[in-house]
Parts: structure tokens; C-alpha cells; sequence
């Protein structure tokens, strides 16, 4: 990063490491040591030993070791520049660089920084002892918070008057306007960019001031929420609200919540989970979970993620697989908000993170939540709708097995998932945002659609053969039952729904030159692997004694199942197997 080396050694040797590990550990005067419990191991008897002399730490339980600047790295996971940025304005450093713009913009930097410190000052002061700020003051007691948390997150109220930040703060005009405190108005003046607000300062990593988030107080005018403009030190596509507390826990849990409001991290964190971070009034960008991805291998989004849009679930998606990370949704109530839950139920909230459950098992739930799966009819439309969305997951392997799942709670074969899945032409394009929902339609020439069209034919070529169980397509099955109720005279159909009355129009007209007995066989077969679809989802999910009776029964279907498939033993294997599963179908009813 480009600070002399000079100065590190400085640096290194201005820095007295027992009084930094001492603002992190209690150490206790060992001999020529000294020793403590190790702050980066959870341990009962101190094995964390300081050697002053040498300006050195070990670990005997962990190993950890280094120096003064390590030690500022690993406790307040900075970076090297960082860390020895402050330990020298500890000890009262002023550092050089190697080169000179990169001199020139930190010192720009640490202006602005400066600027909005001083800022964070003279508004958390109004707000603590302000007059005018009895209604900020009453709204955040109104919404839950401490006078310690108030402290804790130095808030702060933006007094109502065109220019009382640029009068009081000793900042040049130019570093109030680049900061995003000030603009200058079309009179030429210089005005407060935050007026009459409740203002949450935003820090980065690394604990410094950047930027505000201001509230407006209930019934005031304007818009209710204001952040901070862009700014050399202030990106909202990178910051994190509440990353500088959250980081420590955040490692420590390997897992890090995501949230959109400020209240929500100070709500987290007084419910004990103190790894919450929100995004600045912006959607959760790469460039933040890139950030995310430095600590921990896991994200929860605690916020409404199937409002963040198909685009964003795409998103999601790519950079699990990326970046080699979990995101894991929240279980919130309907409409509640984090930070309201926090006050009201604390432990619902916790409860929520603890239910977290896959982003892409929170998506297929919501489609199947939504629907009715109490027939075969209306599983395999919820299938169609949960596969859209499974389709949209990049991994082939996730992909099958959350099909493999659906195949099983909708009871429909597996195969035939896959198809539609491979066929919906999503599988291999992560991102594109999926077709609307459709019923699973087979293709035109399906032997349902051609048992049909024979069936309308003429009837006694095939119609004696065939069963309800043997259709699986809604409709197929919707125009099979109406027509054997009006002994297949179309004429005589009335009160259809318009796409079966369509299909047995368009069927009627086709013609066809299928064997009707090799359309049988066809039908048979695809029902018998509809049963052992349903079979095996059985015998994963039953107890012992079931599950035996089951694989008795796998172990009769699937030989028949083969002699189906030879053309010499078909004709007698489809009446056979036709009868077992009339049989079972009614013993099941
Ligand atoms: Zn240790």
C-alpha cells in the first residue's frame, strides 16, 4: 500500500504491544512475560503470551503470532495499511508514502474523513442536549432505543435551518461539499445537506465515518429516508451499515445477516446477534458480498427476498456459486420489520435466523405455499411453477436434487421433472429470468394425446383399454373423463373448460396411424413409472415395516416394466399390469 518502510519500523517500534493487547486481553506480568487468555481462541486457562522486550505475541493454544501491527490486523481485521495507520496516529506518527498521489489521496481521504468525524460530533451532540431535538429524541424512545445504544451508534439530529452545520464545523467549503455534508445552493450559498433529520452515521470497515443515513421524524415533509451522496470515501455499492461493529461476530459465527435498515442492525444486535449488517438504501450489490465473503461463508438475508425480484434471485444464485457462498433466507414473519421485532418479540427474531433456511428452498416454498395440492391435477401445475424457479439455480447437481424432491412431495416421476426441467431450455442459462408458470403440457405427439385422437377415431379400437390412471396431463385427463361420460359423442360435451373443449376439437380433427394396442403399452408403461416414482418417494419416507412392503412391490413392477418394453411379451405384460394398478389404486381410495 505504499508506506515507506521507515516509517513502518517506526511505527513498529513506537507502539507498545502490551498496552494494545491490553485494550483486547487482561494480561497478567508472567516473569519477563506476560500472559492472557488468547483473544482469538475460546480458552479457560491463559495461553496467549506477550513478550514486551521483543514486540511479540504467541499463542501456545492456537498458534497465533506476530507483532503489534499483526495483532491490530487480526483483532480489528484491517488491512496492513490500516492497521499501521492507527497505530501511528496512536502514537502520534505522521506516516510517508511511497507514492506521492497515493500520499495525496489518502491525505484527501483522511480529510473528508475528518470532516464527516466532526460532523458525527456536532450531531450526536444535538441530539443528546439539543432543544430542538426533544422531538428526535422522544421518536427514538417511541421506537425502543437506549440512551446507550443512541450513544453506542452515535446518533444524531440534523437541526432544521438552511446553514447550521457549514456555520458551526471548522471545514474548508470544498472537503463540506466533496464529503456530501453541504451543497451549494443556485443562490451560491452554502447549505446543509441534511435538515430536520434523525441521522445514523455510516462507517466503513475500518471504523471511520463516512457518510449518514437520516430519517425524517413521523409527519414531517419530504422524503422519509436521505443518504449521504457518493463521495471519494463514501460508495454505497461497498459500504455496509454496521460492518465495523459486526466484524468480529461476524467471523466469529462465520455467517453474517443482511438487512436493509438501520434499525434492523441496532435491532440484531440488541437481541444478541450483533452480525448484522444493512445496505445503504440500495440492493445487496457483488461488490458487498465480495466484502461479506471476506468473513464468513454464509449470508441470511433478513428482509422480504422474494420482493428483491426475479433479477436479484438470479443474482443470488451466480454468486453462491462464485464466490463459494451460502445465502440462507430469514423465516420473518409476514411484513414485520427486524428492528420493530427486536422490541416486540425478541425471540422471534432470533428465532427467524435460526430457521433460515436455502434461498433457493425459501423460493420453491413460497411457489408451493401458494398452491393447492390435493390433486394430481394441480401437483403437477405447482410442479411446472417450482421447476421454473429450480431451473434457474446454475448448478446441475442442485438442480436435480431439489427435482428429486419435488418429484417426491408431488408424487410425479422424476423423469419426467427432467424433461420439462431440460426442456424449459433454462437449465444451461443461468440468469434468465424464467417464463411464466404453465401446466406440464406433453408434446403433441404424447401417447395420452394419441390414445385421445384414436379413442375419437373410434372408439372401440381403443377405448376399452384405457383407464383414468393411465392420463397425467390435467387436461388430457379433464377430456378423457367428460368424454367416456358422454360415451365419446363430442357433440354431447357441455360446461368444458375452453382448453379441453380446444384440445378434443383439435384432437378429433388429426388423424392418426398409431397402433392402438402399442399406444396402450405406451400409456401403461408411462403410468407404471408414475407408480414407482411414487413407490420409492414412499420408501424413503416410511418406517421399517412399510418400506419392506414397498420394495416387495418395486420388486413385482419393474420386471413387468421390462417385459413391456419387448415387443413379445408386451401384449400379455400391459393387461397385467393394467389390473394391479387398477387394483391399487382402488385399494388406495
Ligand atoms: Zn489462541
Amino acid at each position: 500500500m505504499g508506506i515507506v518502510d521507515e516509517d513502518i519500523v517506526r511505527v513498529r517500534e513506537a507502539s507498545d504491544i502490551v498496552a494494545v493487547v491490553s485494550e483486547h486481553v487482561q494480561l497478567k506480568r508472567v516473569g519477563r512475560r506476560w500472559a492472557g487468555l488468547c483473544p482469538f481462541h475460546s480458552e479457560k486457562s491463559p495461553s496467549f503470551s506477550v513478550n514486551a522486550e521483543q514486540g511479540l505475541y504467541y499463542c501456545f493454544g492456537c498458534g497465533a503470532k506476530g507483532d503489534v501491527i499483526t495483532f491490530v490486523r487480526e483483532i480489528d481485521h484491517l488491512d496492513f495499511a490500516a492497521a499501521v495507520e492507527r497505530l501511528a496516529a496512536g502514537s502520534g506518527i505522521t506516516l510517508r508514502y511511497t507514492d506521492a498521489r497515493d500520499g495525496e489521496n489518502r491525505k484527501r481521504r483522511s480529510a473528508l474523513v475528518e470532516a464527516v468525524a466532526a460532523a458525527v460530533d456536532f450531531y450526536h451532540q444535538r441530539l443528546l442536549s439539543g432543544a430542538d431535538a426533544a422531538g428526535a429524541r422522544k421518536y427514538l424512545r417511541g421506537r425502543g432505543f437506549s440512551g446507550e445504544e443512541v450513544r453506542h451508534y452515535q446518533l444524531g439530529w440534523a437541526p432544521e435551518g438552511w446553514d447550521t452545520l457549514v456555520r458551526e464545523l471548522r471545514v474548508g467549503r470544498e472537503q463540506l461539499v466533496e464529503a456530501g455534508l453541504a451543497f451549494v445552493n443556485q443562490r451560491g450559498r452554502l447549505t446543509d445537506s441534511f435538515r430536520g433529520r434523525v441521522l445514523f452515521p455510516i462507517f466503513n470497515a475500518n471504523g471511520d465515518p463516512v457518510a449518514f443515513g437520516g430519517r425524517l421524524l413521523p409527519g414531517a415533509e419530504g422524503p422519509k429516508y436521505k443518504n449521504s451522496t457518493g463521495s471519494p470515501v463514501y460508495d454505497k455499492s461497498k459500504v455496509l451499515y454496521g460492518l465495523n461493529w459486526a466484524k468480529g461476530d461476524i467471523v466469529a459465527a462465520d455467517e453474517a445477516i443482511v438487512c436493509e435498515g438501520y434499525t434492523d442492525v441496532v435491532g440484531f444486535a440488541a437481541v444478541g446477534m450483533g452480525r448484522a449488517v444493512a445496505t445503504c438504501g440500495t440492493a445487496l450489490t457483488e461488490e458487498h458480498v465480495r466484502t461479506l465473503r471476506s468473513y464468513a461463508a454464509r449470508v441470511v438475508l433478513a428482509f422480504d427476498a422474494d420482493a428483491a425480484g426475479q433479477n436479484a434471485a438470479a443474482r443470488f444464485h451466480e454468486w453462491e456459486q462464485r464466490y463459494g457462498l451460502d445465502v440462507a433466507v430469514a423465516d420473518l414473519p409476514v411484513g414485520s420489520d427486524p428492528g420493530d421485532l427486536a422490541r416486540s418479540d425478541p425471540d422471534a427474531l432470533r428465532g427467524a435466523v435460526e430457521r433460515a433456511v436455502p434461498f433457493l428452498t425459501f423460493r420453491v416454498e413460497r411457489v408451493l405455499a401458494s398452491r393447492d395440492l390435493a390433486t394430481a391435477e394441480s401437483r403437477a401445475r405447482a410442479a411446472a411453477a417450482a421447476l421454473e424457479v429450480v431451473g434457474e439455480h446454475p448448478d446441475p447437481l442442485v438442480r436435480d436434487q431439489y427435482l428429486m424432491d419435488l418429484a417426491d412431495r408431488l408424487r410425479l416421476p422424476a423423469d419426467q421433472l427432467r424433461q420439462r426441467l431440460a426442456g424449459g431450455g433454462r437449465s444451461s442459462t443461468a440468469g434468465r429470468p424464467a417464463a411464466p408458470a404453465t401446466a406440464v403440457a406433453p408434446p403433441a405427439d404424447s401417447p395420452e394425446f394419441e390414445a385421445l385422437r384414436l379413442a375419437l377415431g373410434d372408439p372401440s379400437v381403443i377405448a376399452p383399454s384405457l383407464h383414468e390412471l393411465l392420463f397425467a396431463d390435467p387436461v388430457a385427463l379433464d377430456a378423457y373423463r367428460r368424454l367416456v361420460a358422454v360415451d365419446w359423442r363430442v357433440g354431447q360435451l357441455v360446461d368444458a373448460p375452453p382448453d379441453v373443449l380446444a384440445l378434443v376439437q383439435r384432437l378429433a380433427a388429426e388423424q392418426t396411424a398409431s397402433e392402438p394396442a402399442e399406444v396402450v403399452e405406451r400409456l401403461v408403461e408411462a403410468a407404471g413409472q408414475r407408480e414407482l416414482a411414487v413407490l420409492g418417494a414412499e420408501a424413503r419416507t416410511a418406517g421399517d415395516e412399510r418400506a419392506l412392503e414397498v420394495a416387495g412391490l418395486v420388486a413385482w413392477l419393474k420386471p413387468r416394466l421390462e417385459e413391456l418394453r419387448d415387443p413379445r411379451t408386451a401384449p400379455a405384460a400391459a393387461p397385467v399390469i393394467m389390473a394391479w394398478l387398477v387394483e391399487r389404486h382402488g385399494a388406495l381410495a
